[in-house]
């Protein structure tokens, strides 16, 4: 008796984690290019298998293109998942790795699928050029912000992204969320919104993507009215005066010191700005 429980344990213990794992690798597939490292499961039926393959040709484009638009900052290799875990895409960037959802291979939508492999490898840029600081939730409007320029420039879709930030921000000035105590306390007004709606979205939903709208509705409004200041910002001054407020934060100087030092203005009258040429569109 005793031998036959030690046998079970042995086989529960050993064997199966084993074997378990040994299955996994054989599942997962990882395909090198230039610069990425990506891996997939298996089980892709013709049509994601081509979407996947249009991904791998396009991915080191990609990366010199949001490269050459962040200063250099992409460390030589990034790894990118895809796989069934979360929502949407998410970027570990200590890991240098890129997670997308697989749902959005599904769903057969190359350039959705690009844009968020853009969109997170400018949050690994960003993370380098800032020294960790522009993931501080006072710094995160910056962050989404530039993170959707890239993705949307990515894809030549920028006249769609200008058009629904100018309208979202400017309804966020109106009711009080575009005013930058609203847009550096991120945790407290966009995190818990946007925990809600995936934990909502997984259960309901699970296996569709959210539309822009869903998106937009579930706590993700301030990604677009942070993308509108980044937005006029660029257009008044330049991407490179951003980076270099970006720089500046990495060095240790607050946000505000930071963007004084570039522009020689402080942020209030940035946002006095950026009101009014939303005002004049
Ligand atoms: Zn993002």
């Amino acid at each position: 008796m005793k031998n036959i429980c030690l046998r079970i344990g042995f086989i529960v213990s050993v064997l199966f984690p084993l074997i378990y794992s040994l299955a996994c690798q054989v599942s997962t597939k990882t395909i090198k290019t230039g610069y990425y490292e990506l891996s997939t499961g298996s089980g892709w039926n013709e049509d994601e298998k081509k979407i996947i393959e249009e991904i791998i040709a396009n991915l080191d484009n990609l990366r010199e293109k949001v490269n050459e638009m962040l200063e250099n900052e992409l460390p030589p290799k990034l790894k990118l998942v895809i796989t069934d875990e979360g929502m949407g895409s998410t970027a570990i960037r200590e890991e240098e790795k890129i997670l997308l959802n697989a749902v959005h291979v599904r769903n057969l939508n190359l350039k959705d699928c690009l844009n968020r492999i853009a969109h997170e490898t400018a949050h690994i840029a960003l993370f380098r050029m800032s020294k960790r600081k522009i993931i501080e939730w006072e710094n995160k409007f910056l962050d989404e912000g530039v993170a959707l320029y890239a993705g949307y420039h990515y894809v030549g879709e920028l006249e769609e992204l200008n058009a629904l930030s100018n309208k979202i921000a400017m309804e966020d000035f109106k009711n009080g969320k575009a005013s930058l105590a609203y847009l550096r306390d991120w945790e407290k007004n966009v995190r818990e919104k946007q925990r809600q709606f995936a934990e909502k979205w997984r259960t309901e939903n699970s296996g569709k993507t959210p539309t822009l709208d869903n998106f937009i509705t579930g706590g993700y409004r301030t990604y677009f009215t942070s993308y509108s200041f980044v937005k006029v910002f660029m257009d008044k001054y330049s991407l490179s005066q951003l980076q270099r407020a970006i720089r500046n934060i990495g060095e240790g100087k607050s946000q505000s010191e930071a963007f004084k030092m570039v522009t020689g203005k402080n942020l209030s009258e940035l946002i006095s700005e950026w009101h009014s040429s939303l005002s004049n569109v």
